[in-house]
């Protein structure tokens, strides 16, 4: 692998090649994308290069490329923030990166120069800024993903791979306002198993949890609440965010033990939690604890997290036929406080105590 520095070239969009904007109000959530994307391939002989910023366009690929079959593809998503005083922001992308090298270390692929990729995903923000909202709790979405590009049959890790950076621009996710809503408690299907690629952003995960995620929707749920896979007992996410219990004024989240997904939003969470003197648990909890404790009356709020909604409150969780109402099916305090403080810090609008915040421009 070449040791020099990675060299990243830009090739802007022609003014007949811009895009014409959608309207800021109605961007709802991944449905349109910038005029430029950053692209850079690898090969076994000469590691990353072809680092390009570039008008966003089709990939020509080879249908044996072995993403296609085999299925090696990671991805990430964070946001750039527009500040008040029209700064952009990104919330710990830092982390992001070194999240898909550990994604790409599970599933065989090559690790990517973690500063160099910040500098070019600053850059492609940078380039297209224009595409960055000023609305209310919009924002740009970034998803970094590599995939293998190699074309080629057989079972083995592919020797070409192709990263890209894509940006679009999204609504406030509760633009309504908070709405909690009804999870239904998997109790047949498994996301992840010990020892599989559960703590992996990749993208087979996606695909294995679609079947339930249908399932309940068509019975009037809007995501599911996945349990282990041993023994259908202790709670693992809900949908693809992490899964928060607050009971006895006690902050319980699933500990990180290989297969739930290391969401920054939940260990920012645990950060401002833990900043505020609340009690914080990173242990198992099964779901019949959940259970009991609505039973009791110390169940006091279920939410989730992650970088698309921030903070989920959850107000029912039907298990086994019974529903458990959560709160009497309002957000709770803790959920309110940490969506609110969460927002202000990611939109430039309060100390930045834990330098979560790298600026743009
Ligand atoms: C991305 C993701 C999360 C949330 O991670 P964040 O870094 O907070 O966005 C949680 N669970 C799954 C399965 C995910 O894919």
């Amino acid at each position: 692998m070449l040791k020099t520095e990675l060299e990243i070239s830009v090739r802007k969009a022609a003014p007949e090649q811009l895009k014409k904007k959608p309207d800021q109000n109605a961007l709802g959530f991944g449905q349109y994308f910038t005029d430029h994307m950053f692209v850079m391939r690898w090969s076994r002989e000469q590691g990353w290069h072809d680092a390009q910023l570039q008008p966003y366009q089709n990939f020509s690929i080879d249908p044996a490329a072995m993403v296609f079959h085999y299925g090696q593809a990671i991805f990430e998503g964070l946001k750039a923030y527009r500040g008040k005083s029209g700064n952009i922001l990104l919330f710990r992308p830092t982390n992001n990166f070194e999240r898909m090298n550990q994604s790409a270390v599970r599933m065989c692929m090559p690790r990517i120069p973690v500063d160099r990729i910040l500098q070019a995903l600053k850059a492609l923000v940078y380039l297209d800024r224009d595409w960055v909202p000023n609305t209310d709790g919009a924002t740009l979405y970034l998803r970094p993903t590599m995939i293998a590009s190699e074309p080629a049959l057989g079972l083995r890790p592919a020797n070409e791979y192709l990263f890209f950076i894509l940006a679009s621009p999204v609504g406030a996710y509760y633009a309504e306002g908070f709405n909690p809503v009804k999870i239904y408690v998997e109790d047949k299907y498994v996301r992840a198993v010990p020892g599989g690629v559960g703590e992996a952003k990749t993208a087979g995960n996606y695909a294995a949890s679609v079947k339930a995620l249908t399932e309940a929707q068509s019975n009037g749920y809007s995501q599911v609440l996945w349990l282990d896979a041993l023994e259908h007992k202790y709670i693992e996410e809900v949908g693809t965010s992490n899964a928060f219990f607050v009971i006895n004024d006690e902050l319980i989240t699933p500990p990180l033990a290989g297969t739930i997904l290391p969401g920054i939003t939940r260990d920012s969470v645990l950060q401002l939690a833990r900043d505020w003197g609340m009690h914080v648990n990173e242990r198992r909890i099964s779901i019949d604890e959940v259970v009991e404790a609505a039973g009791d009356g110390s169940l006091q709020e279920v939410f989730s997290t992650g970088t698309a909604a921030v903070i989920s409150p959850l107000g029912e969780l039907c298990y086994k036929g019974e529903c458990i109402p959560v709160n009497g099916g309002k957000t709770g305090m803790i959920a309110q406080r940490l969506f609110d403080e969460l927002q202000a810090i990611q939109f430039g609008m309060r100390q930045d105590a834990h330098r979560w915040m790298v600026r743009v421009a």
